[in-house]
């Protein structure tokens, strides 16, 4: 279902209904509410691609228990935590903003897309549990991590999470666990935000619409769209496009024929014939 309004020239055009999109439209209408926004989706319904729930692990991203925030020893042969605590920073944001959003109405019920959930990173093999006690001293020592804790013991380890000791042979072991993380739904989160930019004054969204090309203009943009459902397609000029495609961003990017579009390929991609095979090497 599209918003009941579709916004002829608006100030800026979205392309994509994931969290990026919802996220700085949102933000948008909020620092200047007589901004003009019209947000184009391909897909049936909102936020059906990376960010939908079943598609990313739904970490709120703090640094926490993603490991390859923390893959560069420093100096002194430590890890180093700078990246992690660099994050960390940037998810309180993210929270302060949905706050915000609660606070304001613009989302009646947060636990529609966050709840509190503890955070463990578990790793295995001598060289990994001598990486995770490093990482751990590090980041505990900063206070965003002071309260997580680290264990090599195998029944404290069995106590946090049972099913990692199932069936594991004498192998190092070691875990870090924090329970102040959070469990994100961004697919929820961006449905949310849309919806109620869709309902806001000179703002609205459009689903089974692709943005097919981008031209720049003296104003700024024209955006060529076209509508899935009868066929039809039509231009809306702009003064500003957020290429918010996910996948779908980089060629897009590229017919905007801007500088930073340059130096980036895609892979080719051949779809891989239907096959069964019993080397795990082939
Ligand atoms: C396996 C996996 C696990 C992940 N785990 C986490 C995690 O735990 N925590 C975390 O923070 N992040 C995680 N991420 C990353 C996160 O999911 C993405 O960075 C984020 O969802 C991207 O949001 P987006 O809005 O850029 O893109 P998307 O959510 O992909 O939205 C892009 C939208 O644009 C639409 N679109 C595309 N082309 C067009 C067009 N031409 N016209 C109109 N619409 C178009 C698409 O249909 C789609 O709805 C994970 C990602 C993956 C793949």
């Amino acid at each position: 279902m599209s918003s009941s309004q579709h916004i002829d020239n608006p100030d800026v055009v979205l392309i994509g209904s994931g969290v990026m999109s919802a996220t700085l439209g949102a933000v948008l209408k909020n620092l200047q509410p007589d901004l003009k926004i019209q947000l184009y989706e391909v897909t049936e319904e909102l936020a059906q691609e990376s960010s939908n729930g079943w598609h990313n692990a739904g970490t709120g991203h703090a640094g926490i228990c993603e490991l390859s925030y923390t893959s560069d020893r420093g100096a002194d042969g430590e890890v180093d935590v700078t990246k992690a605590i660099e994050i960390f920073e940037q998810f309180e944001q993210s929270k302060y903003f949905w706050g915000y959003a609660v606070r304001n109405g613009m989302i009646d019920d947060p636990k529609k897309f966050l709840n509190p959930l503890p955070h463990i990173a578990f790793v295995y093999g001598q060289e990994q549990v001598d990486f995770l006690k490093s990482r751990h001293a590090g980041m505990s020592a900063h206070h965003f991590f002071s309260s997580m804790e680290y264990t090599d013991d195998r029944e404290t380890i069995r106590d946090w999470a049972p099913l990692l000791l199932a069936g594991r042979d004498d192998t190092p072991i070691a875990a870090t666990k924090m329970d102040r993380g959070t469990d994100v739904n961004f697919g929820a989160l961006s449905e949310l935000l849309v919806e109620w930019l869709g309902q806001q004054d000179g703002c609205g969204y459009a689903l089974r619409h692709r943005v097919t090309d981008l031209t720049r203009t003296p104003e700024g943009w024209a955006v060529e769209v076209k509508d899935n459902k009868t066929g039809r397609k039509f231009t809306n000029q702009t003064k500003f496009v957020f290429i918010g495609a996910g996948g779908g961003s980089l060629p897009l990017l590229q017919k905007s024929g801007i500088a930073e579009s340059k130096g980036f390929r895609r892979i080719p991609y051949r779809r891989p014939m239907a096959r069964v095979s019993t080397n795990r090497n082939s």
